[in-house]
C-alpha cells in the first residue's frame, strides 16, 4: 500500500488520504502525468500520481507553454491564474544571418486569446498544476516513489508496485497510465518497443546574464545562424537562455574544445551576445540534450496506456514536446473520465486515446524531420557565413505559407479542446 509522501511538507502537496486502490494510478509527474490527474480529478475519477523524485524541480527540461496549452487552461479558468507567475513571452523568432534579419514567423497573428509561447519554469508550472488538483479530493499525489513493476493478473494490469523511502509498495488500480517520460520504465515493462530516428544534431543549454538596462528583443527569441553553427537565445525575466545546435556525434570534440572555444563561438556567430558570453567560464554550465526522435507502434494493453515522451518522444524542433504531451493528457481525460468512473475501461477505449493523438504525433514528427534535414542539417554543414535563404523569405511573404508553421507549433495539426467543459 502507498502512503502519501512526506517529501513535501513545505508546499503542502503531498497526499491528503492514504488509499490502498484508486481508478487511475498516473506514474510521472511531469507535464502529461499532473495535468492527467488534474483534469481526473476534476472529474471526480480517484486518481493517484506516482513521482519518482521528491519536488518538481527541473533544469533545463523545457519551460514552454504553448496557446493550445493556454487555451485549455483557460477552459477551466487557470489561464489567468498561471499569467500571475513571473514569465515571458515569445511570438516569434528573429534570425540573424550574414545578409540580415528575419522573423520567418509570428505567433502573435494568431487568432486566439495567447498568441504567444508562455515561457514559465517548468517546476513552477507543475506545483502550480499539482496543487490546483490538490483542492480536489480524488487526487493523491505522492512524491519519492519510484515505479519498478506492473501488478498483472491474466494479462491485465491491475497497479504498480514502486520503491519509496518507506520501502516497497503496492497500489491496485482501474488503470495505470505511464507518463514517466522519454526512458519510460512503465514502457519497458510493458513490452512496448519505440521506433527510432535519428536528428542530426544535439543541442547544448545554457544561461546567460541580462546585461544592465539592455533593451528587450520585441519577439523574445534571437536565433542566430552561420559558419556552421545554429544559437538560440530566448528571453527570459532575468536571464537568457541560450542554446547551441550542432551535429550529433560531435560532443566529444567540443567538451574537449572547452568553454573558452564555446565563449568565441559566441561572439562570432552572435557579437551582440559577446560579452554576456563572458559568463561562461566552466563546461558544467552547459547542459547536453541529446536530440531523440520515437513513436511506439502500439501505447496501450488491457488496464494500461502510455502518454506523452513515454509514447513519442519529440525532436526539440518547434518545443513542442510538453504542449503534445499535454495534448495526450486532455485527449485521455476526454475518452477515459467516464469509462474510469464506471469502472469499465475497455481496450477499444485505450485505442481510442491512441488513434486521436497518434497522427498530429506523426505529422509534426514529419514536420520536424523536414526541418531538421532541409534547413538544420544544411545551415550546420556549411562552414560559410550564410544569406537568408530564400525558402525562408517566400516562407515569411506569402500569407498562406507564413501561417502554418505558427498554426503548427501553436496548435498542431488538430486543435484539441477539453470536452463537455463549460466554463467555469
Ligand atoms: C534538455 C531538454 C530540454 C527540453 N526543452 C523543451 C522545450 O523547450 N520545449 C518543449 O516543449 N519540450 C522540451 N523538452 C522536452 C520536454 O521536456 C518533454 O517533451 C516533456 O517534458 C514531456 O512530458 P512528459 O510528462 O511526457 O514527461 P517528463 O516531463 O519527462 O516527465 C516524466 C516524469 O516521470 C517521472 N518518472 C520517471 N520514471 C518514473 C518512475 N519509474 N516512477 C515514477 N516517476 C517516474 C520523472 O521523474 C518525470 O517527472 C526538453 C527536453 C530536454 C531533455
Amino acid at each position: 500500500m502507498i502512503q502519501p509522501s512526506t517529501a513535501m511538507p513545505e508546499s503542502g502537496l503531498h497526499g491528503i488520504a492514504l488509499r490502498p486502490e484508486t481508478q487511475c494510478c498516473v506514474v510521472g509527474g511531469g507535464p502529461a502525468g499532473t495535468v492527467l490527474a488534474l483534469l481526473l480529478a476534476r472529474r471526480g475519477v480517484r486518481v493517484t500520481l506516482l513521482e519518482m523524485h521528491k519536488d518538481f524541480d527541473r533544469e533545463f527540461r523545457g519551460d514552454t507553454i504553448h496557446p493550445s496549452t493556454m487555451e485549455i487552461l483557460d477552459q477551466i479558468g487557470l489561464a489567468d491564474k498561471l499569467l500571475e507567475i513571473p514569465h515571458t513571452k515569445v511570438s516569434g523568432p528573429t534570425l540573424q544571418f550574414a545578409n540580415g534579419v528575419i522573423t520567418p514567423f509570428d505567433l502573435g497573428r494568431l487568432k486566439t486569446r495567447f498568441p504567444y509561447i508562455l515561457m514559465v519554469p517548468q517546476s513552477r508550472f507543475l506545483e502550480f498544476i499539482a496543487e490546483e488538483a490538490g483542492k480536489y479530493p480524488e487526487f493523491q499525489l505522492v512524491m519519492h516513489a519510484n515505479v519498478t513493476q506492473l501488478i498483472e493478473e491474466q494479462g491485465v494490469v491491475r497497479g504498480v508496485q514502486s520503491a519509496t523511502p518507506e520501502g516497497t509498495q503496492e497500489l491496485r488500480a482501474g488503470l495505470v497510465v505511464g507518463a514517466d517520460g522519454r526512458f519510460s520504465h512503465v514502457r519497458r515493462l510493458a513490452g512496448f518497443e519505440p521506433v527510432k530516428t535519428s536528428p542530426p544534431m544535439d543541442v547544448l543549454w545554457f544561461r546567460l546574464p541580462k546585461l544592465p538596462g539592455e533593451p528587450q528583443i520585441s519577439s523574445g527569441a534571437f536565433g542566430a545562424i552561420g559558419q556552421g553553427r545554429i544559437f538560440v537565445l530566448l528571453e527570459r525575466n532575468d536571464y537568457w537562455q541560450g542554446g547551441f545546435v550542432f551535429p550529433k556525434g560531435m560532443y566529444q570534440e567540443l567538451r574537449a574544445q572547452g568553454v573558452e572555444a564555446m565563449r568565441r563561438r559566441i561572439s562570432e556567430t552572435a557579437p551582440r551576445f559577446a560579452q554576456h558570453a563572458e559568463a561562461l567560464t566552466d563546461w558544467s554550465q552547459l547542459t547536453l540534450l541529446s536530440v531523440e526522435s520515437s513513436r511506439c507502434p502500439l501505447w496501450h494493453k488491457p488496464g494500461l496506456l502510455v502518454i506523452g515522451d513515454a509514447a513519442h518522444v519529440m525532436s526539440p524542433v518547434g518545443g513542442v514536446g510538453i504542449n503534445y504531451a499535454i495534448q495526450d493528457a486532455v485527449v485521455a481525460a476526454n475518452v477515459l473520465s467516464e469509462p474510469l468512473k464506471a469502472g469499465r475501461v475497455t481496450d477499444a477505449d485505450l485505442a481510442e486515446v491512441q488513434r486521436q493523438r497518434e497522427w498530429p504525433t506523426r505529422v509534426i514528427q514529419a514536420f520536424q524531420a523536414f526541418m531538421q534535414t532541409r534547413v538544420i542539417a544544411s545551415a550546420l554543414q556549411s562552414q560559410q557565413a550564410r544569406n537568408i535563404p530564400w525558402q525562408l523569405r517566400l516562407l515569411s511573404r506569402i500569407p498562406v505559407l507564413r501561417d502554418l508553421p505558427p498554426r503548427m507549433i501553436a496548435f498542431g495539426p488538430k486543435r484539441v479542446r477539453l470536452e463537455k467543459e463549460s466554463n467555469p
